[in-house]
Order: C-alpha cells, then sequence, then structure tokens
C-alpha cells in the first residue's frame, strides 16, 4: 500500500524499502487513529523514520486475524512438514536478504554492524532453521494402561500467541518466540518493541514470501503501555511470551491473569562470574570483558557482577582494566573497528550515568569510565564502558540491574563464601565461573541459583539448549526442545475398548 513504506539509506550506502505500517493478515495498514512513533538512530539522536503505532482496537484485528488463520484449514490442516517448509524458506530469505536486516538492526539499535550480522543474523535464521525441523517431531505417546483402554496424548497448539519482544536482540529475539510458536501450528501476534521496530517490519515481507497464511503471523508496532498491555490483557489472546524487564513482567503478569493465559516470561538478571584461584586468569579475563560488554552491555544474561577470589583480585582488576582499554572501543557502530556503539536510547544512557552517580556516592571504586562519551557531534548515547571495584553485596550497584557496559568487582575468600555472595540476588538468570578443576567446577555450577551455568566461558546462548531465568528472571524456557513445552498443550485421549456399564 502506497504511504506505507519508505526508500532509506543508511551511512554504510546500503538502500532499502522500509515497511512502516502495521501488519495484519498479510497486508500492511495504518494504525486506526494514526498515531506514529519515531524510531531513533541512538548514534546521532536523530529520527529514522516513523512507523505507525497501534491502538487497542488494532491489537483487537490483529488477535481477530490470529484467531481466524488457527481456525483456518491452510494453517490448521497443513501437514507438519510442510509448516517445517514454510519455515524453512523464512530461515533462507532471511539469510539472503541478511545485510538488509543488519544495517537496519545496527541504525535502528546501534550495535556494531558486524555483530548484527554474524551473530543477531546468524541466531535468527538458526533458530527458525533448528525450529523448522522440529514441526513434523512434535508428537504425543501412546500410554499402556489395560487392555480395557487406548490411551494415547496429541500435543496440540496453545492457539493464538501474543509475544512481546526488546530492543536489544529485536530480530533474535522474534526468532525465538517465532520460532517453537510456529512450530506447534500456533498463530501469532507479535509486538517489537516501540525503540527498535525496523527489522521486525522488513521480517514481516519475508514471512509474505516464505508463503505463510494471511494470519498466522501479525506485527503490531505500538508502545508497550498501549499495544503491549491491549495483547497481554486480551481475552481472545491464550498465550503471552514477554521478554524484558522484571517490572514490566509483573505488570504483564497480573494483566495475563485476565483470562489466565499461559505465560513465559525473560526477564532480568544481574549474573555473576566467579573466578576462582586456579582459573586460567588469562581466559577468564577476556571471557569476563566479553560477557558484560558484548552489545553496549544491553543484554538480559550479561555477567554484570564478578566476583574474584581474594589472592588473585589486584592481579584480575589490572588485566581486566587493561582488556577494556585495548578491546572496548567506543565508535561509529558502521565502522569495522567498533566494539561499542551507542546505548539503545537517551533513557538508557541517562540510567547509566544515574549509576555511576549512585556507586560513586556509595563509596565504590570507580576504577575505570563513568563517563559520557563523545562521537562525531556529541548527540548520540555514548558512554564509556565503566568498572567498579571494592563492591560489596550491600551496595544498590551490585543488587540492581544497569543493562549497560557497567560492571561491578568485588572479593571473596572460599567456595562458599562465593556461592552465597553470587546467590546473593533476587535474580537467577546467568552465572559463569571460572576454574581448573572439575569437580569445583560441577559442584558449584550445581548450587548456583540460576538458569543458566557456563563453565570456563560467559554469555553463551545457543538456540540448541534451553535459555530462561529462575527467581525474578522469569519463568519458563525458551530454545532448545524444552522452548516446544511453550507452546503446546498436552491433550489426553481415553478410549474405551471393552467397559461395559
Ligand atoms: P525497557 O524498560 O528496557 O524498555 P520493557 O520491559 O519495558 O523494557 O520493554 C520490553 C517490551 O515490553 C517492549 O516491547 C515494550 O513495549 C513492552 N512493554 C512495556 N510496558 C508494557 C506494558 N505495560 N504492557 C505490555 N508490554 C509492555
Amino acid at each position: 500500500m502506497s504511504g506505507l513504506t519508505v526508500q532509506l539509506t543508511a551511512p554504510n550506502g546500503h538502500t532499502w524499502s522500509q515497511p512502516t505500517g502495521l501488519f495484519i493478515n498479510n497486508q500492511w495498514v495504518k494504525s486506526s487513529n494514526g498515531e506514529k512513533i519515531a524510531s531513533i538512530n541512538p548514534s546521532t539522536a536523530k529520527e529514522i523514520t516513523s512507523v505507525y503505532a497501534a491502538s487497542e482496537q488494532d491489537v483487537d484485528t490483529a488477535v481477530k486475524a490470529a484467531r481466524a488463520a488457527l481456525n483456518n484449514p491452510d494453517w490448521r490442516e497443513l501437514p507438519a512438514s510442510e509448516r517445517g517448509r514454510l519455515m524453512t524458506r523464512l530461515s533462507q530469505l532471511i539469510d539472503e536478504n541478511k545485510k538488509t536486516l543488519a544495517t537496519i538492526e545496527t541504525i535502528d539499535n546501534g550495535k556494531p554492524y558486524l555483530v548484527s550480522l554474524n551473530d543477531d543474523l546468524t541466531e535468527a535464521s538458526e533458530t527458525i532453521r533448528y525450529y523448522a525441523g522440529f514441526a513434523d517431531k512434535v508428537f504425543g505417546q501412546v500410554i499402556e494402561t489395560t487392555p480395557d483402554k487406548f490411551g494415547y496424548t496429541l500435543r496440540e497448539p496453545v492457539g493464538v500467541c501474543g509475544q512481546i519482544i526488546p530492543w536489544n536482540f529485536p530480530l533474535a529475539m522474534a526468532a525465538w518466540k517465532l520460532g517453537p510458536a510456529l512450530a506447534c501450528g500456533n498463530t501469532v501476534v507479535l509486538k517489537p518493541a516501540e525503540q527498535t521496530p525496523l527489522s521486525i517490519l522488513f521480517l514481516a515481507n519475508l514471512i509474505v514470501e516464505a508463503g505463510f497464511p494471511p494470519g498466522v503471523v501479525n506485527i503490531v508496532n505500538g508502545h508497550g503501555s498501549i499495544a503491549g498491555a491491549a495483547l497481554a490483557s486480551h481475552m481472545d489472546v491464550d498465550k503471552i511470551a514477554f521478554t524484558g524487564s522484571t517490572a514490566t513482567a509483573k505488570h504483564i503478569m497480573k494483566m495475563a491473569s485476565s483470562n489466565l493465559k499461559n505465560i513465559t516470561l525473560e526477564t532480568g538478571g544481574k549474573s555473576p562470574l566467579i573466578v576462582f584461584n586456579d582459573a586460567d586468569l588469562e581466559q577468564a579475563v577476556e571471557w569476563a570483558h566479553i560477557g558484560i560488554m558484548y552489545n553496549q552491555g544491553q543484554i538480559c544474561t550479561a555477567t554484570s557482577r564478578i566476583l574474584v577470589q581474594d589472592e588473585i583480585y589486584d592481579k584480575f582488576i589490572a588485566a581486566f582494566k587493561a582488556q577494556v582499554k585495548n578491546v572496548s572501543k567506543v565508535g561509529d557502530p558502521f565502522e569495522e573497528s567498533t566494539f561499542q556503539g551507542p546505548q539503545v536510547t537517551q533513557a538508557q544512557y541517562d540510567r547509566i550515568m544515574s549509576y555511576v552517580n549512585v556507586g560513586q556516592s556509595e563509596k565504590a571504586t570507580l576504577a575505570y569510565g563513568g563517563k559520557p562519551f563523545k562521537v562525531a557531534d556529541g548527540k548520540g548515547f555514548f558512554v564509556e564502558p565503566t568498572v567498579f571495584t571494592d563492591v560489596t553485596s550491600k551496595m544498590r550497584i551490585y543488587q540492581e540491574e544497569v543493562f549497560g557496559p557497567f560492571v561491578v568487582i568485588a572479593r571473596f575468600k572460599n567456595e562458599e563464601d562465593a556461592i552465597t555472595m553470587a546467590n546473593d540476588s533476587t535474580y537467577g538468570l546467568g552465572s559463569a565461573l571460572f576454574t581448573t578443576n572439575l569437580t569445583r567446577a560441577h559442584r558449584v555450577a550445581k548450587r548456583i541459583e540460576a538458569g543458566m551455568v557456563w563453565v570456563n566461558s560467559s554469555n553463551d546462548s545457543d538456540w540448541r539448549i534451553p535459555f530462561g531465568g529462575v527467581k525474578q528472571s522469569g519463568i519458563g524456557r525458551e530454545l532448545g526442545e524444552a522452548g516446544l513445552a511453550a507452546y503446546s498443550n498436552v491433550k489426553a485421549v481415553h478410549v474405551n475398548m471393552k467397559s461395559k456399564l
């Protein structure tokens, strides 16, 4: 439809047609009230373009489309292997368009282009491809009971799934949610984060090209408090899957109770990274750096609390600071040498700066960074990578999620102390430990309160392995075979073979 696409050119010279509408029933439409949201380039603080923002009424239209698609034989009765083929085709189209998608991700989110291209795009297409393979492998069981009964189970789609996406890995997070939902035969209304809608809107056209029937995937950009809330509280949505902050997850859980929706929540974290005396120090330093500084520190699993054993504490800090200095090159995300681009929004930039003040007022030592970083005209949301040392577990900077290139380093005496300090958190998402002692590695991995433990690495997510948190880091699992459980219901069928009343 005219007026719902704009031609854009990124600083790397790449040009593309950017959809700006709401994607409902495989068509582009304007929002019912004409409202739009500007998408801002965080490198320059300038508007890239503006896209339509869904009202409550638009969300309702999208839910109706998803409900109709769920009952449409073109989808409901599509053989599972065919469903898998559509998904494989989608993953191929993502690969074919990866330079465009990576460019969009970088201009809209600020992450370095090579990270978008090599990491986010690989993650997105591989996740869809992985779940494509599951489409015809989600089946029930025959259950032995007595000769009087034939009992079996069916695995059925949950129904209409609302999916609320964060801004830190827009495409990859959309793929994490679309993959298992489509493999299990659900239909979807997906809401991108209002800060970063552009790549997911581009993906919508690939969904049509792949051949998905109308209404199977609907994408409604919009404000969280309007479109997100409308989705979470809608009485005809069967499931809500959310990735974002713990505070928003609590609202969503309440809204989802309106009709007892199935929920999956992937929320915040303050993941510990423990370095024992016997660790390979050089490796620990490199992984610890990536664990917090990758993606501008905007990762729910960022290992933002580094715990170092007494004897190696000073040595670790010296090496860590040197690593930050050598590797964390802040700058234009389209420059190949850039490690750290801008933070995604002014709000995130302000949040990080406010935590620098908190750390200083708590009398932790500001060992590195802590200031805005000027790139070009200085309007972008760039900050210096920031390291606080001499941090204790009572401090707010030890307990609260900052979501930026901001790390706290604390010391511990022995293994028991390390476990206590690691678990001293309301969160329980990721955790990492560095040791060359095999039995210690397994012993500590078992006792850490977290959904994931990385031994001698950090932030190692993998679409084949379950991902999720405990405590206030979430409910349910995404990725791996476990991710299918969140998108299928088990129906039990009891067939009476003999009993007569
Ligand atoms: P952040 O605070 O870092 O922006 P959020 O958790 O608020 O992270 O946002 C993650 C996603 O949740 C976004 O898509 C956002 O629009 C959505 N969201 C925010 N507030 C609400 C809400 N009240 N109801 C539903 N979705 C929301």
